[in-house]
């Protein structure tokens, strides 16, 4: 991949940023899946490849009308149209998560049905009517890591999708664990902050869906679940945080004051109830024990002003589970049987325990060799 994609041509899931790769050029692609994507459309068109953007697939045909008959093709809309396209070979579906779907997402995970808001939105829209086509043809659910719905990501400062095209501020004010305390609506601490997604090895488990279990027993707002960061001047500045609201944090998403009541009534919360949670943790500190969560490291009081407060943006990037695959990524009925002329690779599959970019890539590649060979 020696192209150049310099100011890439599209933004993409992740911030537009430059970054270095192996070629040796500083600077010179966008980070994310643009720097994917753009190489491989353009080679892909250069060896004669069509693509039919606006193309919505509405049905999966199989032959005979029946559940046995080989998958044939896609009935789909294509600028008002009602299309049909056969498959020379194979019908693959790489149709992208259910992220958005209400009915897979009280299949998969019920208590995730109460977060309101989907990373992306509304610029990535993930329906999941692929899976739900799939299902129609015949095809099986499969689960990952036991309906773990990886991409729980924290964002301090923003939701990613209310200011600036696309996905809003890129978020860099992310303060150490051993730093700060998370308290929740009520202003009250409820977990060890070390337990997220770059917790330490001790502490176990699937860290980011451990972290989005406990944010979800909080109470929830528009944009989720509420979880404050709250840390105070000195910690700020010896980790050379900038809070700038509109470029680093979303200005609902952050708030400072002189005193720890004051923080509290910008945030919503009684401020006798913030003032006793940040005595008892600056308590703890000078104990160096956490006995109410068990921090491990209580490296900062929260004691000198001005103190400020930035709520996380918990995101939902990405899920697990879908349409039933095995390693050849062909689709799978319930009887586990391959269902002929169907494939699948990406968000849309199950049962092959990637996460992210690599379900695509890896199971994508996979397909395409695979249905290379067919008849
Ligand atoms: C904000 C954000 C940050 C992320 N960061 C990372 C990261 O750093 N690393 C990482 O590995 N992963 C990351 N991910 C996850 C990664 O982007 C996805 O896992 C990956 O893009 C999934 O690829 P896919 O091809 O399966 O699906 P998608 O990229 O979602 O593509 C699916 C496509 O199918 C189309 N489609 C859907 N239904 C139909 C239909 N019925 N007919 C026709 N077309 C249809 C959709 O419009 C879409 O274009 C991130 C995701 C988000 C949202």
């Amino acid at each position: 991949m020696s192209a150049v994609y310099r100011g890439s041509r599209y933004y993409t899931t992740t911030s537009p940023r430059l970054v270095d790769r192996d070629n040796g050029k500083e600077g010179d692609m966008q980070a994310g899946g643009a720097g994917l994507c753009w190489p491989i459309y353009d080679t892909a068109l250069q060896n004669g490849a069509e693509f039919m953007l606006n193309c919505k697939m509405t049905k999966i045909i199989r032959e005979n009308g029946d559940r046995s008959g080989r998958v044939l093709g896609i009935e789909a809309s294509f600028e008002g149209k009602t299309i049909y396209l056969r498959g020379t070979k194979a019908v693959f579906l790489g149709t992208g998560s259910w992220n958005s779907n209400p009915t897979l997402k009280q299949l998969f995970n019920p208590w995730l049905t109460k977060y309101p808001h989907v990373s992306g939105e509304p610029y990535v829209f993930n329906d999941g009517k692929g899976v739900e086509l799939a299902l129609d043809a015949g095809a099986s659910l499969a689960t990952d890591r036991g309906n773990d719905w990886h991409g729980w990501h924290r964002h301090p400062g923003s939701v990613w999708h209310s200011i600036d095209l696309p996905f809003g501020v890129p978020g860099t004010a992310e303060p150490l664990d051993s730093e700060c305390i998370y308290v929740n609506a009520q202003g009250e601490r409820f977990m060890n902050e070390e337990i997220g997604e770059h917790s330490p090895p001790w502490v176990g488990g699937s860290h980011p869906f451990h972290f989005a279990q406990l944010c979800a027993a909080q109470t929830v707002d528009k944009d989720g679940p509420v979880v404050w960061i709250i840390l105070d001047e000195e910690s700020r500045a010896k980790q050379g945080l900038e809070f700038t609201v509109g470029t680093i944090v979303e200005d609902s998403m952050y708030t400072v004051s002189e005193t720890i009541e004051g923080l509290a009534s910008k945030i919503g919360c009684k401020p006798e109830t913030l003032l006793a949670t940040v005595t008892r943790y600056n308590e703890l500190v000078d104990k160096g024990a956490d006995e109410d969560y068990h921090k491990q490291h209580l490296d900062a009081k929260i004691a000198q002003a001005p103190f400020h407060a930035i709520k996380w943006g918990i995101q939902k990037h990405n899920t697990l589970g879908g349409i039933t695959i095995n390693p050849k990524s062909q689709v799978l009925d319930w009887r586990l049987e391959p269902i002929s002329g169907l494939y699948a690779a990406g968000e849309c599959a199950g049962n092959m325990d990637l996460i992210g970019l690599a379900k695509p890539i890896v199971f994508g590649r996979i397909a395409a060799m695979t249905i290379a060979k067919e008849e």
